[in-house]
């Protein structure tokens, strides 16, 4: 039995990581999904032979309830509320980590972690180490789901000698481990999970502005090593495979982020950026009365037939309006009349990493004609007309030029090097970060004011007249 569960576990783990090695590209990610399922169910369905009869109908209610619940929510959720969802599910895994770390320490014998009337040395470390890491989960977590909802502001929340205030607390969980190791006293494991729950709360509150998506993949990372560590406390290996490789691979992709953003890592695990003044200032940018140049869907039409490359930037407007299909359907107007069409992407466009790759593979964009940032960048110098539809923060220049802006220092799409350049979007408004966009009054660039999906078919009749 021990044998068949080890390999058992063994074939699930080489799932999760063939999983994550086919979701690295959109051709490999529907089978990279499959993987993971299938890993999962095995996963599950070789558990509960494991455990036996003993609790079968109180998992069985457990996973009918939150199955259903899953089911439905996934089932109803729009797409770009893909990240607050993210940031809650990542809360539930904190929470579990707490539960189940809390539920051994005040019942050892039923974990099988019990010595001398007390706890075993090596399961006070673990539990100590894990639930701390959960009860920043959690409470981060629960922090990152109210700003991206929109419950709390999204700006920075700053005070004096946060900095500071935070170490003090991270000083004050060590201590209460390395008590909890030495005495195994109730109070020293309850202020671990007390000052861990506020730590998380402060280490979140001050990110603001662009820097969410970096934010909740790091969550995704502490959200790993949470269930690592849950695994040890369960002794369960699969548990802790899973658990660092979510924990792993969250850290790299935050890695990436933080590098697609020209942040420091060492900054967002310690929560300390996105802090910068500006966000506030510059919030419902847009309210000034310089003249921009406001063009019609035939306008459009005309410069866009005109052209013989035109470089397609898609930001969260057009994921908004679900104008993907409408943008090909005009993509392909352009190529049939032989004129060079591209997708630039940038890694944080949209509200999650990839929301961009995957609405246009939905639409079933040729794989080939969509680039990233660094490969097209150079690009936009030779091209006739930049198409930005529902992007605004991820071409804003302000990101190179303002010292003071909360994008500072985040690469952007050089869309204004276009001889021509069309904004999509309904208004002056800014993006999310809050951030007034100096190419709307530029030269070479003209609004289409409108939503994007209306704006694309348009543009389509007009290419067609
Ligand atoms: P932005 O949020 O900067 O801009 C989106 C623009 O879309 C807005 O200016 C809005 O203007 C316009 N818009 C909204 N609805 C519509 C519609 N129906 N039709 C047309 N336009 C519409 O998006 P970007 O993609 O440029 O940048 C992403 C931002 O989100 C970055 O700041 C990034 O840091 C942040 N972020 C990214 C995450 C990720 O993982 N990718 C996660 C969380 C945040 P208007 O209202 O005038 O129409």
């Amino acid at each position: 039995m021990t044998t068949l569960v080890s390999l058992a576990y063994l074939i699930s783990g080489v799932c999760f990581i063939l999983a994550l090695r086919g979701l690295a590209s959109p051709e490999t990610a529907r089978r990279g999904n499959q993987f993971g399922v299938f890993g999962m169910a095995l996963a599950i369905v070789t558990t509960l032979c494991l455990i036996g009869t003993a609790s079968l109908w109180a998992i069985a209610v457990a996973v009918t309830l939150g199955g259903s619940i899953g089911a439905v929510v996934a089932r109803n959720i729009k797409m770009t509320a893909l990240p607050q969802l993210v940031a809650a599910f990542h809360s539930l895994v904190g929470l579990a980590a707490v539960l189940v770390a809390s539920a051994a320490f005040l019942n050892p014998a039923a974990y099988g972690i019990a010595q001398g009337g007390g706890i075993q040395l090596s399961s006070l470390i673990e539990m100590g180490i894990g639930v701390a890491i959960g009860a920043i989960t959690f409470s981060g977590s629960l922090v990152a789901f109210a700003k991206l909802q929109g419950l709390v502001s999204g700006k920075p929340l700053t005070f004096r000698f946060q900095h500071q205030f935070n170490l003090a607390l991270g000083v004050l969980i060590a201590v209460s481990i390395v008590m909890l190791i030495a005495t195994q006293a109730p109070v020293a494991y309850w202020m671990i999970v007390g000052v861990a729950l506020l730590l998380g709360f402060l280490l979140i509150l001050p990110i603001g502005g662009a820097d969410m998506p970096v934010v909740v993949s790091m969550l995704n990372s502490y959200s790993g090593w949470a269930a690592a560590a849950t695994g040890f406390t369960l002794e369960n290996p699969l548990l802790i495979i899973t658990g660092a490789l979510v924990g792993s691979s969250g850290a790299i992709l935050s890695y990436i982020m933080c590098k697609g953003m020209n942040r420091s890592i060492i900054n967002v695990i310690l929560g300390g950026f996105g802090n910068d003044a500006g966000a506030a200032a510059n919030a419902g940018g847009g309210a000034n009365d310089r003249p921009v140049k406001i063009g019609s869907a035939e306008d459009a039409g005309f410069v866009l037939k005109n052209a013989s490359s035109v470089i397609i930037v898609p930001g969260y407007g057009m994921a908004v309006a679900q104008a993907q299909h409408a943008l090909r359907e005009m993509a392909d107007h352009l190529k049939d009349a032989g004129v060079q069409v591209r997708y630039a992407i940038h890694p944080v466009a949209g509200r999650m990493p990839g929301h961009m790759n995957v609405l246009l593979a939905e639409a079933n964009v040729p794989y080939d004609e969509v680039m990233e940032l660094d490969e097209i960048n150079r690009d936009f110098g030779q091209a006739d007309v930049a198409f930005v539809i529902g992007a605004n923060d991820v071409t804003n220049p302000a990101a190179r030029s303002d010292p003071k802006s909360p994008i500072y220092g985040m690469p952007v799409l050089d869309v204004e090097k276009a001889k021509t350049v069309l904004f999509v979007k309904r208004s002056m408004a800014s993006g999310y970060a809050g951030v007034e966009n100096e190419l709307f009054y530029r030269d070479n660039t003209m609004m289409l004011f409108g939503d994007a999906k209306q704006m694309c078919e348009q543009i389509v009749k007009a290419l067609d007249a």
